[in-house]
Parts: C-alpha cells; sequence; structure tokens
C-alpha cells in the first residue's frame, strides 16, 4: 500500500506541473481573465424577452432644442411632473444633482420630486486622487419623496460592462443597486440568489461593494425616447418604467454593452434600463467568488497527479487529454443547472499544463526506455556467439553483430547483398535464399536442417542457419534476421565420432563394420558392372612372438607400419581394412583378371615382408594371403570372409607360396596352364580319369533308381582332383571334347560291365559340359556308342546344366531331338540358377529336372529356398517331368522334399560318389535291404 503511494508521487511531474503553473500563472492572470470572458461571451445566452422599461434619453437632438447642458432644473422637474401626470409606474432618474444651482430652480425641482409618486435617484461611488473613495448623492432637498439607488458600474478588463454590485455600503447607509430598488418599487421582488463578492474601496471610510451579479446580454436594445419627444408625448409611459439619463455623447460616462451578439457603446441610463431587465427576468447570474475556481483547478487536477505513468490501455493514454475539457464541462453545468458562473480557463490551463508534463514525461520515460532496451540488445546482440545480421526487406543488410562481421569478407557489410558478403557454395546459397523466401512467405521463422559451407578466409567453416521475420508495421513487408551458428566443431565431432566408430583405432583403417559396408557395395557394384572383387584375408607370421618378446607397443607399432605398407601397396580405390589382432582384410575392385590379383597380392606380400626396424632392432617380416573372389566364390559377405580365412590358413601351411585362393580351380589356374592340360591330356591316354558314380533313390520306397558319373582324375601322386579344379581348363581348351567323349564311352562301358556281371541294372547320368552341347557331333557319338556296346538307349541319360540349354536354345532344341530319337534320355541340371524360357521348357523332350543344390541346402534355413522348390516342383510335375533333387545330406531335407512331392533324391545322406565297385556294392546292399 505505501510502496504503491510512494509510487504515485515518485513521478514528480506534477510537482513540476505545480511549479511552473505558480510561476506562471500571475503573470498569465490578465490573459487568463480576458479569455474566462470569452468563454463567458459564448456561454451565457443573450436575454430575449421583450423590454418592459423605457429609456428617456438626454441626446444630441434634445440638447440641440433644449439647449446646452446643464439644463435648468426647471426642466427637469418639468419631466418629473409629465411622467408622474402620463402615470409612469416607476421613474429613475439617473442625473445627479449634487450641487445648488438657481433658487428658483432649485426649488421648482424639490417640489416636483416631493410630488413625484415612486422616483428613484442615483448614489454614485467615486474613487479620486484628492478625496479618496466616497460616495455622491443628490442634495437632500431632491431627496424628499425619492428612493436611491446606486448606478455603481465596473468594467470587466475588456473594457466591458457585464456585472453589477447590487449593494453599496457607505459609512453610515446602504444602497441598493437602482435597477433593484426600480424594481421593488414597480412590484416586482426580484428573485434568485445574489452573489456574495465583495470589494471595498479605501480603507473602510469609503465604501464596499457587495452582492455581486453577473447581466447576461439583452437580444433587442431597451426602447428609447429623446426628451424633447418625451415631453411633447408623455401618454406612452403610462404604467412603464422610465430610467431617464443622459446619452449625448462626451456627457456622461459610456460604456461597452454586449447586445445580442454585437456590443454597443451604451450609457448609464441604458445599462440601467438593461440591468432592470434581466432582474426582472431573474436571468442574473452568481459568480462563484474566485478561490473556488482556483481550488476546482487543483480537484480536477488531482486526477492527473495520480495517474499512472504507464499507461497500458489506450484509455489510460486518452483520460488524461479528456480531461482537460472537464473544467469547461463544469462551468458549463454550473451555468445551466445552477446559475452559477466559475471560470474555467485557470483549471483548464493547469490541466493542459498538467496534461504536457505529463505526456512529455511519458515520452520522455518511452524514450529512455527505449533507448535502454536498444542499448541491451546491441549488447546482447555483441555478446552472442552466433553471427546476427538484419537484411531489409530489399534484401540489403541493415546491420550486423561483429561475429558476423567475422564471418564475411568484408569489414563494411551495412547496405550490401548478403549473398556478395557470405562465401557460400552453391548450394549454400541456394538453400539459404530458399530459407529467407520460405520465412518471407509464411512470416514464421526458418531453421536450416543442414548447415551450408561458408568459406571464412582460408578455412571452410559449417554456419547452421536460422531465417527469422522482422516484425515491420507494413503487413506482409518484411525484414529478415539471420543467425549463423557456426557448428564446425560439432560436425567434426559428429565426424570423428563416426570415423571412430567405424574405424580402427589404432591403425586409423577401417573397422570390420565398415568393412562389411564397403564389401557389400563392392559386390553390388561388381554385379551391375559384371566384373569381380577379391577378398583378402593377410594374417602376419609370427606376430605372436614379437608381441610377447618385444611388448604389446612394438606389436603396435608393427600393426600400424603394416597398415602403412598395405596402403601404400593398394589402389585408392581399394579397401584395406584392419580385421583384428595381426589380420587384415583388403577389398580389390574393379580387378582386371587373376592375373591383375596376383599381381597385386604379390606386391603386398612384397611390402609387408620388407625387414622392420623396432627399438633398433631389424626383424623380419612376413604375412599370409587368403583370397575369395566374388562373385565366383560366392556374393555373401561372411561366407566370402569365411572364405578367405580358410584360403590364407592353407597359404600358411604352403611353404613355397604365401597366398591361396579360396578355389582350387582358380589356384591351379595360375599353374601353368599348358602343362596343366598337357598333363590332362596324359592322362586321358594312360588312364588317369575315373568315374564316380552316385546312387539316386526313389521317393517312395529308396529303392536304387538310377547313377550319377561324377569324373575325379587320379593324380600321378595319388592325389583325386575334382572336376571344380580342371573343368574349367578343359573348357577353356578343346579337351572337354575328349574328355567328354571319354566320359561317354566309360559310361558306357560300366552299363556292359555291369550287366554281364549282373551289377546294378539302373540308368546312369552323365554330365555333359556346354561347349559339348553347342557340338553337333554328340548324336554322332552317342549312336557310334550304342552302335559300339549295344547297350539300351534307356540306360543312358545325359545331364546338361539349364544355363547350357538355354544359352543357345534353338541349336539346343535340335540336339536335344536328335539325342530323343536315339532313345537316350535327357536332365536339365542345376535348374534354378538359370533363365528358363518356359516356352522351351515346355519344347524340350526332357526326362528330368534336377533342383539346384543350392537350394536343397538352404531348405531348412530359409523359406524362399523352401518356396523355390516347391514352384519348381510345381512347375516340373505341370510338364510331366520327374524332380531330382540333389546334394540331400540330412533327413530333413529329404522330408521337406518328399512332401513337396520330389520324385528322386541324391545327396551325402545316401551315398557319396563312390568308385564302381563300391557303387555296384551298394546297389547290392540297397536291393538286400529292399
Ligand atoms: P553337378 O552336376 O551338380 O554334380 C553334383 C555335384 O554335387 C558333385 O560334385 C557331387 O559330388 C556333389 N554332391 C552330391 N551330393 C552332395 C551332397 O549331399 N552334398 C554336397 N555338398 N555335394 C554333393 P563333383 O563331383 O565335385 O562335381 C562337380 C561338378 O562338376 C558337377 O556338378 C558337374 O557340373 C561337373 N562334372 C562332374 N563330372 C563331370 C563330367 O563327367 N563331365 C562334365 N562335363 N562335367 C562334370
Ligand atoms: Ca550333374
Ligand atoms: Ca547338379
Amino acid at each position: 500500500m505505501w510502496a504503491r503511494i510512494v509510487s504515485w508521487f515518485q513521478p514528480r511531474y506534477w510537482v513540476w506541473a505545480a511549479l511552473a503553473c505558480a510561476l506562471v500563472l500571475p503573470w498569465l492572470r490578465p490573459g487568463l481573465t480576458r479569455l474566462d470572458l470569452l468563454v463567458y461571451d459564448m456561454l451565457v445566452p443573450a436575454n430575449a424577452t421583450e423590454a418592459e422599461s423605457v429609456v428617456v434619453a438626454v441626446d444630441d437632438a434634445s440638447i440641440a432644442s433644449l439647449g446646452r447642458w446643464p439644463w435648468p432644473r426647471a426642466l427637469h422637474a418639468r419631466m418629473i411632473d409629465v411622467l408622474r401626470e402620463a402615470g409612469a409606474k416607476v421613474v429613475a432618474y439617473d442625473v445627479l444633482f449634487s450641487e445648488a444651482s438657481s433658487v428658483d430652480d432649485d426649488r421648482l425641482l424639490a417640489e416636483a420630486v416631493k410630488r413625484a409618486h415612486k422616483l428613484v435617484v442615483p448614489v454614485a461611488a467615486v474613487t479620486d486622487m484628492q478625496h479618496g473613495a466616497y460616495l455622491i448623492e443628490n442634495m437632500p432637498a431632491f431627496r424628499n419623496g425619492s428612493v436611491p439607488g446606486h448606478v455603481d458600474t465596473l468594467l470587466d478588463v475588456d473594457g466591458r460592462w457585464r456585472r453589477m454590485f447590487m449593494t453599496i455600503s457607505g459609512p453610515d447607509m446602504v444602497i441598493q443597486a437602482m435597477p433593484w430598488v426600480a424594481l421593488s418599487l414597480a412590484g416586482g421582488a426580484p428573485h434568485g440568489h445574489w452573489g456574495r463578492g465583495e470589494q471595498a474601496a479605501g480603507d473602510g471610510r469609503g465604501w464596499v461593494r457587495s452582492a455581486e451579479v453577473l447581466l447576461p446580454a439583452m437580444a433587442d436594445p431597451v426602447p428609447m425616447v429623446p426628451f424633447v419627444d418625451a415631453l411633447r408625448h408623455p401618454e406612452q409611459f403610462a404604467g412603464k418604467v422610465v430610467f431617464v439619463g443622459v446619452t449625448a455623447h462626451g456627457l456622461g460616462p459610456e460604456y461597452a454593452l454586449s447586445m445580442g451578439s454585437r456590443v454597443t457603446l451604451a450609457s448609464s441610463p441604458v445599462v440601467m434600463a438593461h440591468a432592470y431587465e434581466v432582474l426582472r427576468e431573474s436571468a442574473q447570474l452568481i459568480p462563484a467568488p474566485a478561490w473556488l475556481s482556483k481550488s476546482l483547478a487543483m480537484v480536477v487536477a488531482l486526477p492527473l497527479l495520480i495517474w499512472p505513468l504507464r499507461p497500458t490501455t489506450r484509455w489510460a493514454k486518452l483520460l488524461p487529454m479528456a480531461c482537460v475539457l472537464l473544467p469547461l464541462l463544469l462551468c458549463w453545468a454550473a451555468l445551466s443547472l445552477l446559475r452559477i458562473w466559475f471560470e474555467p480557463v485557470a483549471a483548464t490551463f493547469v490541466l493542459t499544463l498538467g496534461w504536457l508534463v505529463w505526456g512529455s514525461t511519458l515520452l520522455m520515460r518511452a524514450t529512455l526506455e527505449g533507448n535502454r532496451v536498444r542499448r541491451q540488445a546491441q549488447a546482447t546482440l555483441f555478446a552472442v556467439g552466433e553471427g546476427v545480421v538484419v537484411l531489409g526487406e530489399d534484401g540489403l543488410i541493415r546491420s550486423a553483430n561483429p561475429v558476423a562481421v567475422q564471418m564475411s569478407r568484408k569489414v563494411d557489410m551495412l547496405g550490401e547483398n548478403i549473398e556478395q558478403v557470405l562465401q557460400l557454395d552453391d548450394e549454400g546459397r541456394f538453400t539459404l535464399s530458399r530459407a529467407m523466401v520460405q520465412c518471407r512467405h509464411t512470416g514464421r521463422a526458418v531453421s536450416m536442417e543442414q548447415p551450408v559451407r561458408l568459406q571464412v578466409g582460408a578455412v571452410c567453416r559449417d554456419i547452421l542457419v536460422t531465417v527469422a521475420p522482422l516484425p515491420e508495421e507494413e503487413a506482409g513487408h518484411h525484414g529478415v534476421v539471420l543467425a549463423l551458428r557456426d557448428v564446425t566443431a560439432t560436425v567434426v565431432a559428429g565426424q570423428q565420432l563416426r570415423h571412430a566408430a567405424t574405424h580402427d583405432a589404432l591403425t586409423g583403417l577401417p573397422n570390420r563394420s565398415l568393412l562389411r559396408d564397403r564389401m557389400d557395395q563392392a559386390i553390388a557394384r561388381a554385379a551391375r558392372a559384371q566384373q569381380s572383387v577379391a577378398i583378402l584375408f593377410m594374417d602376419l607370421d609370427r606376430f605372436k612372438r614379437i608381441n610377447d618378446s618385444l611388448g604389446h607397443a612394438a606389436g603396435d607399432e608393427v600393426i600400424r607400419e603394416v597398415g602403412r605398407r598395405l596402403l601404400q601397396a593398394c589402389r585408392k580405390q581399394d579397401t584395406v581394412a584392419r580385421w583384428g589382432g595381426d589380420e587384415f582384410v583388403i577389398v580389390l575392385e574393379d580387378i582386371a583378371g587373376r592375373d591383375a590379383v596376383i599381381t597385386v597380392v604379390n606386391k603386398i606380400v612384397e611390402a609387408v615382408a620388407q625387414e622392420m626396424t623396432l627399438s633398433g632392432m631389424v626383424f623380419p617380416c612376413a604375412c599370409s594371403v587368403g583370397l575369395a573372389i566374388a562373385p565366383e566364390d560366392g556374393t555373401d559377405v561372411d561366407a566370402l570372409l569365411a572364405m578367405a580365412d580358410a584360403a590364407m590358413y592353407r597359404a600358411k601351411g604352403n611353404p613355397t607360396q604365401r597366398w591361396a585362393f579360396f578355389s582350387s580351380s582358380l589356384n591351379l589356374w595360375t599353374r601353368d596352364r599348358l602343362a596343366l592340360e598337357g598333363e590332362a591330356r596324359r592322362a586321358l591316354v594312360e588312364g588317369g580319369f575315373e568315374l564316380f558314380y552316385q546312387p539316386q533313390v526313389d521317393r517312395v520306397d529308396g529303392r536304387l533308381v538310377g547313377f550319377e558319373a561324377l569324373l575325379r582324375w587320379r593324380r600321378d601322386d595319388g592325389e583325386v582332383m575334382l572336376p571344380s579344379e580342371f573343368i574349367g581348363m578343359a573348357e577353356e581348351s578343346s579337351l572337354i571334347l575328349a574328355l567328354g567323349e571319354w566320359t561317354l564311352r566309360e559310361a558306357a562301358r560300366q552299363i556292359v560291365a555291369w550287366s554281364s556281371a549282373g551289377g546294378p541294372d539302373v540308368p546312369i547320368s552323365v554330365n555333359v559340359s556346354a561347349k559339348q552341347c553347342l557340338d553337333l557331333q554328340l548324336v554322332q557319338l552317342l549312336s557310334t556308342i550304342l552302335a559300339e556296346t549295344g547297350i539300351s538307349p534307356d540306360k543312358l541319360k545325359l545331364e546338361l546344366t539349364e544355363t547350357a540349354a538355354m544359352s543357345d536354345a534353338a541349336v539346343v532344341e535340335e540336339l536335344l531331338d536328335g539325342i530323343r530319337q536315339l532313345g537316350v534320355g535327357i536332365a536339365l541340371d542345376d535348374f534354378g540358377t538359370g533363365y528358363s524360357s518356359l516356352v522351351y521348357l515346355r519344347r524340350f523332350p526332357i526326362q528330368q529336372i534336377k533342383i539346384d543344390r543350392s537350394f536343397v541346402q538352404d531348405l531348412t534355413t530359409q523359406p524362399e529356398a523352401a518356396a523355390i522348390v516347391k514352384a519348381i516342383i510345381g512347375l516340373a510335375h505341370g510338364l510331366g517331368v520327374p524332380v531330382v533333387a540333389e546334394g540331400v545330406e540330412t533327413s530333413m531335407q529329404r522330408d521337406i522334399l518328399l512332401e513337396h512331392g520330389c520324385d528322386i533324391l541324391q545327396g551325402y545322406l545316401y551315398a557319396r560318389p563312390l568308385p564302381a565297385q563300391d557303387a555296384a556294392r551298394w546297389g547290392d546292399m540297397e536291393k538286400l535291404h529292399g
């Protein structure tokens, strides 16, 4: 509460207002009074009643005809008599006879006065230098039979007559104003109230004016009759109140009198008649005492004093201004309701002054506050770590803080285009301008999600930009504020984090997870470009010994050095990753051929094999490398890594060669191919090749229904080579034709042998390569073999792969027709891995479809494989062809295959490929079991 009161007084603007008033008010007093009078004239309406009184004027015309003034008093006596005789109600004779003249004249006048019926005679209040203040009245002789009424008048500062004091009191008498006395005599008791305004002249021995009233203007002047005419026609005065007095120019006082809207000069009798009329209508106004209007000024100013200096609403701002009109309003109300006049201007003046001081204090405070806020904003702007740039709606820079200046390439950015001072790349410029357009369009702040690259001097920074609209008077025309946050540190930290997550801490090389990603990508790229990717698994030899003898620090140094050497040995597009421990994996993409891979591998091995110097000791270094090739060896990352790992172990076991391919065919390929081919040709002649037989069994009873003949090469050193290791080589040379012929003859020979020895009586399937298929002599060869051996053609079956069959379908169709005409069966091998044309599938005379091993293997683990198997079986059965599943290894695989309706089964679950003798024995055992 107290705090509130104190806070009211705290803004001391009202003190200033009061002081100012006190200083200037006395000074301005006359001026203010004039203004008050002006307001009075405007507000007080003129009195419009018809006059009851008449003025008998001693005017210029009367003087001209009756002689010079002063007239003999007999003339006045005559007028008094004439008026009495004419029956005038009251005669107010406004001519002073204060000194004696000729005795006759005075006697005549005294007698006339005595005779007079209701006669008012004047008393005047006078102040002069010689005598001070005193009252003059008629000589006692003329007073007999008359009533005194004072004709004292007072002029306002503007020289106009507006007021009269109803009473004037001398040392031993109280005299009422002549109009009032006349009215009393006429029988109209004046009502309404009198003012109390008092004014004393002299030092108490003079006279005192009191009961002040204001007399509003008259709409029409009181009728006036010249003295001469009045003497001639007195009858017009019957029942009238007659004021007689001097109106001639220069003879009596003249007053400026408001007459309607005009001002006329009027002399004393006219003024008295005027006052009489006003009083008769009770239209007089009471002037409020001066102290009242002064204190009113204070009272109305009071609300202003306590008015808050922080107006929040519109009303609070407008009300003080409205207060200024309050005194005028009060003045008007008092006038029309109470008939009291008080002077409004002083109060208005005080209020206006107060309002001005209030307003200017307000303005000053607002300005100070504004300045403070601006300084604060400026300080904030300079303190923040972000660059802040303000753009006008024209896109030019209005202001920029120091951080922003540091970011720009110009020291003076003002008035420049933002794109010219910020050195952004094309993309950054585009994103920035798009954000600004979006911000201007929506009127909302736009924050970029990605930092833009900003060139600051020689370095490149990452800047995150927020564009916010600037509130502007005109809607839709926005300037914008750009907040530029330097997030380079964050971006770098993020990059480091990402790098740490994907790279090996010791060598800085990609770690396992990044390696997997890179491998995935490389394999996908290779698949598209129909190229190969080499995966090298490298392991340091005897690393454990270095670690154990020299310590881990030395071991780490070795690993780092090896990483460096590997990077140097490889091309830029290759990936060198650390797998863990002393193992590295290298991914070589886009390899031109096997030879190129071997070149790189040799280079790597050589690079690592350089001697290493560690803490003054020089020791040899060596590594082993295993290679897997995608997609030749597979496309699965983990499988490829496992293959390369396995190959690496093989290389470790080989003292002569530091590296090994996973698939041995590739290994072989690198040996002297011609030598191998020659060796194979020799083996073909010398009986180095052999056929193994893998049984095929029926779905229903597990009975042996056939054999697949699979080629084996028994080398001189006793090692048995699998077809995967030499069929490729054979196919690349013409050896495959000879080998194929041998295989067919051998199979036929075996059939003959078994039939004569009571061996298994089932067909044998022989694999034919694509090259054999396109060689049309196959039919010729078959028929020759059939003829030579005399075997039944249905004991022989040819397996050709789906891919081979579809490679040149038209040629193959002809070939198959030829074979079929011989009565030899045909099986479509590795079904599902190639792309079969359903048209040809229907046209080919096929007796069997063999589901590829890979599907059977995945049967229990991958639902897709199961679906494919089911579809293949469905398709084959739709074509009326039985299905063989090869590579059946588990009973679970068997059960699923049987469930789907597979007809014939082949795989390790039943038997591995067996030499002929074992195959026959297996057949016998089956028979026995059966
Ligand atoms: P293929 O025609 O798909 O032969 C089946 C292969 O699957 C054989 O490998 C066989 O040993 C193997 N196998 C059979 N059951 C299972 C099993 O349960 N699990 C697993 N993992 N494998 C099983 P092989 O003998 O190494 O022959 C490889 C390929 O060489 C053959 O694939 C065939 O395309 C080709 N080939 C074999 N002999 C000849 C031949 O005389 N002439 C021609 N041109 N190619 C031949
Ligand atoms: Ca086969
Ligand atoms: Ca096969």
